[in-house]
């Protein structure tokens, strides 16, 4: 186990080094959202472009925060180009599912069903999450779970402002 947790490691930290689709895109046809989390001072500003078929042609992120908060917005970045925008809600249901798996266990809280369908995806139509699946091992410290969902929550107000 600790060899993966090395590799998502790595993954996360080559994504903060490295941030893919970073920069700004112009407006129109872009939109812009912009996201932050107080409990750890980490802003997200997400652009995409969706063309005519529903298609998120272009999208960059721009902000500063934890390196999770940063790499998440860029394997989020790369997750979505190109994408459908129907396939992009998928997904940012699978990605907050897989953020929320086990915080039951953490909180106490029971959680409903829901959790148990995307724990169980591969029997119900998998999203491939892929980088993704680095930002895991954050569910084991909830402080960080708002840094790693921050990109995905601003994404949506951008679907919103997008489809406004
Ligand atoms: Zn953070």
């Amino acid at each position: 186990m600790s060899g993966l947790e090395d590799l998502y490691r790595e993954i996360i930290l080559d994504h903060y080094r490295n941030p893919r689709n970073r920069g700004r895109l112009e407006i129109p046809p872009a939109v812009r959202a912009e996201g932050f989390n107080p409990l750890c001072g980490d802003e997200v500003i997400v652009y995409i472009t969706v063309d005519n078929d529903g298609r998120i042609a272009d999208v960059a992120t721009a902000g500063q925060g934890c390196s999770i908060s940063q790499s998440s917005a860029s394997m989020m970045s790369t997750a979505v180009k190109g994408r459908r925008v129907n396939e992009v809600r998928r997904l940012v249901g699978a990605f907050k599912s897989m953020m929320s798996i086990h915080s039951h266990e953490i909180s106490g809280q029971p959680n409903s069903d829901e959790v148990d369908d995307v724990a169980d995806s591969d029997t119900n139509k998998p999203v491939p999450l892929g980088d993704l699946e680095a930002l895991r091992g954050v569910v084991k410290f909830p402080v960080r779970i708002k840094c790693a969902t921050l990109c995905w929550n601003t994404l949506v107000q951008a679907l919103e402002e997008s489809a406004a």
